[in-house]
């Protein structure tokens, strides 16, 4: 790769890079985990949810993760559930920005060792 191909690649690299840091900032709080449904059967022998898996009552919500190497669980309230939904979400959406980041150096790396290559000849003369 000369080194006019490894400018403009890396340049690309760059722009796609900030424009992902960019939306960084804006994802709001994190959550780990994830959020579910549950449907549950009641202590009452005689309910119809322990006959039928359609008459469960529900949903409730429920936060789980992994807390050191342990799945973890957690019924949520109402106005919480809403609000841990949403950091989940948004730990969701930062973690596949990261993710993208992670690509766009993957597709940088040539050109910038091509342009690191160039510095220390230059340096060297
Ligand atoms: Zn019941």
């Amino acid at each position: 790769m000369d080194s006019g191909t490894a400018r403009k690649i890396l340049d690309d690299c760059l722009r796609r890079h900030d424009a992902l840091a960019g939306q960084l900032k804006d994802v709001g709080f994190l959550w780990q985990g994830s959020v579910s449904k549950r449907y549950l059967t009641c202590g009452k022998s005689s309910c119809p949810c322990h006959q039928d898996p359609a008459q469960r009552h529900g949903p409730y919500l429920y936060w789980s993760s992994k807390v050191a190497g342990r799945s973890v669980s957690k019924a949520l309230s109402g106005p919480q559930a809403q609000v841990v939904q949403q950091w989940v979400a948004n730990r969701v959406r930062f973690d596949s920005i990261v993710e993208q980041m992670k690509q766009v150096a993957k597709e940088a790396l040539e050109a910038a060792s091509v342009l690191q290559q160039e510095r220390e000849r230059e340096a060297g003369q």
